[in-house]
């Protein structure tokens, strides 16, 4: 008989209820929610929410937060309305993620509370020579280092999540193809790294994470429909989708740096001709060489930037409106270096896209330009095991 055709039991049942209203409780934050408005959220019985409540609180999940802190506040709400029902939040020390992002350059690391809160943050250079086997021993050695100075207790780490560069094939859990670091090709670093550190690993592109991370805590004005581009030491690009990271049926995360804008353009690192990535990295070849950002030290400003920011924006342009026509975001996200130069390249795009409309832009994506920020990436990379925990 199929899995999917048994009949459930209590305990299923249970399991998936106390799993439910956990994750409202996390995703309520630190202010909280009340059993009432726990009933209300799921239909569930006012007697079933309770018992879930105690179970959670017993095990040490969630706890209940202090009243006001203001008393004076407290007691004149308590005239107005009388009191207010105990609100829970999840407690921060039931449970840990490691959150890694990494790329050529670097491997940043950090490790979150179950409150979302950042308790640990490095950064380490990657060489040039290091080849996958040699990055997957280092961040294996990262985390453990990372585990030994914050004294988390291991039992209390739900896992690791990677936000990986390059095609990531989520489904495999690989690494389908990074060029820049050689052995990274269908590079299963999920398991490589499960069985060195003893600890579950979820893995995605690193992009999607950035995004996603974008999407849930970068400010009202990141949409749910997203694509982001970043700049860094190529081009990426990711897809939130209704707020969820987009994936082909194959499993695999979308390409935005390797959009071909020119099928007789240069040769890109992926193989192919005139990609996004070829074209931009072209522009900014000396940086690259050593071991800096796309525009890294550029003063959007000066009068020898204005042709150089032009042509990115032009070429990036050119992808935008191939991936408008694909899945007609409602915006778009440039990350690069420094808030100036993404801002400075998302205007000067939206210009050339507002100069040169077809009868498919009527309605334009809005495209906004902001630094890359290391905090929401690596909570991005560690909600991935939140997300698999409370799924
Ligand atoms: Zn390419």
């Amino acid at each position: 008989m199929a899995s999917s055709s048994k009949p459930l039991r209590v305990s299923d049942v249970r399991e998936r209820n106390e799993k439910l209203v956990l994750r409202i409780v996390h995703s309520a934050g630190l202010s909280g929610i009340s059993q009432s408005e726990v009933v209300q959220a799921t239909g569930l019985k006012a007697p079933t929410i309770f018992r879930i409540f105690s179970a959670l609180e017993e095990a040490g999940y969630i706890q209940a937060l202090e009243r006001d802190s203001n008393p004076q506040e407290e007691s004149a709400r308590q005239e107005r309305k009388g009191r207010r029902p105990v609100s829970y939040a999840v407690r921060q020390e039931a449970f840990y993620c490691v959150g890694i992002e990494f790329w050529v350059e670097r491997i940043s690391i950090g490790i979150f509370d179950f409150r979302g809160a950042s308790i640990y943050s490095h950064t380490s250079s990657l060489s040039r020579t290091e080849d996958a086997d040699r990055v997957s021993d280092l961040i294996a050695s990262l985390v453990n280092q990372a585990i030994g100075d914050t004294q988390v207790p291991r039992d209390r780490i739900l896992g690791v999540g990677i936000g990986a560069p390059g095609q990531v094939n989520v489904g495999k859990r690989l690494v389908a193809s990074y060029p820049r670091i050689p052995g990274m090709k269908n590079y299963p670093i999920a398991e490589i790294l499960e069985s060195k550190l003893g600890l579950p690993v979820l893995l995605h592109n690193n992009c999607s994470v950035i995004a996603q991370s974008e999407f849930r805590y970068g400010g009202p004005e990141v949409e749910a429909s997203m694509f982001m581009l970043l700049l860094r030491s190529g081009v990426n690009g990711a897809f939130v989708d209704s707020g969820r990271m987009f994936l082909s049926p194959r499993g695999t995360t979308v390409e935005m740096g390797h959009i071909s804008i020119d099928y007789d353009g240069p040769l890109c690192v992926c193989g192919a001709r005139g990609c996004l990535e070829a074209f931009i990295t072209s522009m900014d070849s000396e940086n690259l060489r050593r071991g800096n950002w796309l525009f890294e030290g550029l003063d959007p400003f000066s009068p020898s930037a204005d042709p150089i920011l032009t042509a990115a924006a032009a070429y990036i342009s050119s992808a935008i409106q191939t991936a408008s026509r694909l899945f007609r975001p409602s915006s778009f996200l440039i990350v690069a270096y420094s808030d100036e130069i993404a801002a400075e390249i998302a205007r000067r795009t939206t210009e050339k896209l507002s100069r040169e409309t077809s009868s498919f832009d009527e309605t334009k994506p809005l495209i906004l330009g902001r630094a890359y920020n290391q905090g929401l990436a690596l909570r991005g990379a560690a909600d991935l095991v939140i997300d698999a925990f409370l799924s």
